[in-house]
């Protein structure tokens, strides 16, 4: 099945000149939810994986999906103030000001097996913010998954640039 077929684009969209990959419609569609979850999990099926680990929102959705699949537990990174407990944090560069993500402190042991999992990688700043908590936990992050990848703005080439191998679904140019 084309996957790529069930992503609604809404353009302008939470601003002028962005094309928004709406994958609630992939998520909507059992066919297309099955099937994208089994082909994130292909390469990782003979590999030991403790814990797949979810950005917030939409990485929730394929992530914990992803985990079930794999047999792995399930991680949440989230926006900062949101988790309960102690936390390691990221900051990270948006268009204008910063953001900052957080992990749970225990969440993570030391040389675990983790793979990131999030809906869409674009610049590639959420992910890296996300790499970095991580290795501040000491995980070993043995790949990164994204539904959907938008080559242009290089985010595949910078989170590869660390080290980490990444699988992406679906590709759409431009921005
Ligand atoms: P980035 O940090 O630039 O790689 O952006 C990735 C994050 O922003 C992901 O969590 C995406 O869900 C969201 N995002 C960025 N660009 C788009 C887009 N064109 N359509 C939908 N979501 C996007």
């Amino acid at each position: 099945m084309n996957l790529k077929d069930t992503i609604r684009t809404i353009p302008d969209f939470p601003k002028e000149g962005i094309m928004f990959r709406d994958v609630t419609t992939l998520m909507t569609n059992r066919h297309a939810f099955t099937e994208s979850v089994l082909r994130l999990a292909a390469p990782y099926q003979e590999i030991l994986v403790d814990n797949v680990v979810g950005i917030e929102a939409r990485g929730f959705v394929f992530g914990a999906a992803l985990a079930f699949e794999l047999g792995a537990g399930f991680v949440p990174v989230r926006k900062k103030g949101k988790l309960p407990f102690d936390t390691y944090e990221q900051d990270y560069a948006l268009e204008y000001g910063t953001d900052t993500l957080e992990m749970h402190a225990d969440a993570v042991r030391g040389q675990e097996q983790v793979l990131l999992v999030d809906d869409l990688i674009a610049t590639g700043g959420t992910a890296e913010a996300a790499v970095k908590v991580l290795r501040k936990a000491g995980a070993n992050i043995i790949g990164a998954a994204f539904v959907i990848d938008l080559p242009d703005l290089g985010g595949r080439a910078r989170i590869e640039a660390m080290g980490i191998p990444v699988t992406t679904l679906i590709e759409f140019e431009g921005e």
